[in-house]
């Protein structure tokens, strides 16, 4: 990467090669899982697909799976369990990827963007129950970064004003909040499996819940509304099927559902290491006073998709963007999760929003930084992050 006109690095940099910050571990495992799934007589809608569900499910603690293509169709597909429709509104918080707020936009919603608690960056649910108006139907609470939301707190507003409780947890596959698994602290969950996230499956997404009617509804859903699955045809040896609603293809194939599976085996060991890397991390920032932490609450097992740091701008000399540089010109593969949804062009066009409408969001999207975080990354690895960080702002 070319150095950048405002930070000339004065030394060789860090390293030489770029350390993205997040990346798949496929080892030959999950290659061989693939290729028996690519030799079976089905390779989609095949055995595969139930395997994978039963199994994210009995890892989250949920009674149902759902699997589909993407993050984005399992967010989209738990939308239209609840019915969210026309001017329905689903409070979100800003500091997500688009995909949580599109997919309430793709029902005809529309997204109230809530802000998110300063030190945790997690949404503030004093600021969900402001809010709340008549037409709220549901709060959809992201993981981020993989700390699980405050769950009793959502779910104690969620029932005195009747709103379903949804979780994006997209971030935070494997973490736990008062020792209950993700999945199982909303009324519908929903992961990812881009190769960015824990466990991959190329793309893949899951909703996972209780409710066996939403369950069916979303089966539904990721094949055209369809009321007859193939197997279900192949045996009642029948041509027929009915359009009941309109869905879309957000079917899965069993391809992706047997590396899905040979990856979820490996999950704990994966979030030990996570978990493993932000304790350096930690103990690495604990001497620094121009970055600090997020907060981690005692309650959570926080499953680490991301480690988020911000800069403390009275002591930082430099500005976000100038750290940015200079750690990408270090070799660091340093990121920023996430521009505040709201201040999107089409947010602001289509729906309103405007800078302030979530303050402590955007005060935090000025001095935030990920580092890279993921499995694979050696004790080395982190080492190189850390020694970077300090020749930038140390
Ligand atoms: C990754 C992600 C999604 C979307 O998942 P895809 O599989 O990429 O469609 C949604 N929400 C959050 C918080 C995510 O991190």
């Amino acid at each position: 990467m070319p150095p950048t006109d405002c930070v000339q690095p004065k030394t060789p940099p860090v390293r030489a090669d770029l350390l993205p910050y997040g990346r798949q571990a496929i080892n030959e495992d999950d290659i061989a899982a693939v290729v028996v799934a690519l030799r079976s007589p089905m390779i989609t809608t095949g055995e595969m697909v139930p395997a994978f569900e039963e199994a994210i499910a009995e890892t989250s603690g949920a009674a149902h799976g759902v699997a589909v293509s993407s993050g984005t169709a399992a967010l989209h597909a738990a939308m239209h369990a609840l019915d969210i429709g026309l001017q329905d509104e689903v409070i979100v918080p800003t500091i997500t990827f688009a995909a949580s707020a599109n997919a309430v936009v793709y029902q005809g919603g529309v997204p109230i963007f809530a802000d998110v608690d300063a030190d945790t960056l997690l949404l503030d649910p004093s600021d969900v129950e402001r809010r709340i108006t008549p037409r709220t139907k549901a709060i959809l609470a992201v993981d981020y970064a993989g700390q699980p939301c405050d769950y009793d707190a959502l779910r104690s507003i969620a029932d005195k004003h009747s709103l379903t409780l949804v979780a994006d947890a997209c971030h935070a596959i494997g973490g736990a909040y008062k020792n209950r698994p993700v999945g199982s602290l909303a009324d519908l969950s929903t992961f990812s499996f881009h190769p960015v996230k824990h466990i991959t499956t190329g793309e893949g997404g899951m909703v996972v819940t209780d409710n066996q009617p939403w369950a069916e509804r979303m089966r539904r859903f990721r094949n055209h509304g369809i009321t007859v699955d193939y197997q279900q045809r192949q045996r009642e040896g029948s041509w027929f099927y009915a359009i009941a609603e309109l869905g879309f293809n957000y079917r899965i194939t069993d391809i992706q559902c047997a590396l899905g599976l040979s990856q979820l085996s490996k999950l704990d060991g994966w979030i030990r290491r996570r978990q493993a890397i932000a304790q350096r991390y930690h103990a690495a920032l604990a001497d620094m006073t121009s970055v600090k932490q997020l907060h981690c609450s005692a309650d959570v097992s926080h499953a680490y998709h991301l480690y988020v740091v911000q800069l403390e701008t009275d002591y930082c000399p430099l500005s976000r963007a100038e750290v940015f540089a200079a750690l990408r010109n270090e070799g660091i593969g340093v990121n920023v999760h996430y521009i505040p949804v709201h201040l999107h062009p089409y947010y602001q066009e289509q729906f309103g929003c405007r800078p302030g409408d979530c303050p402590v969001a955007e005060n935090a999207y000025e001095r935030m930084l990920s580092l890279p975080m993921f499995p694979a990354m050696t004790d080395d690895d982190v080492a190189d992050v850390i020694e970077a960080l300090n020749k930038a702002v140390g």
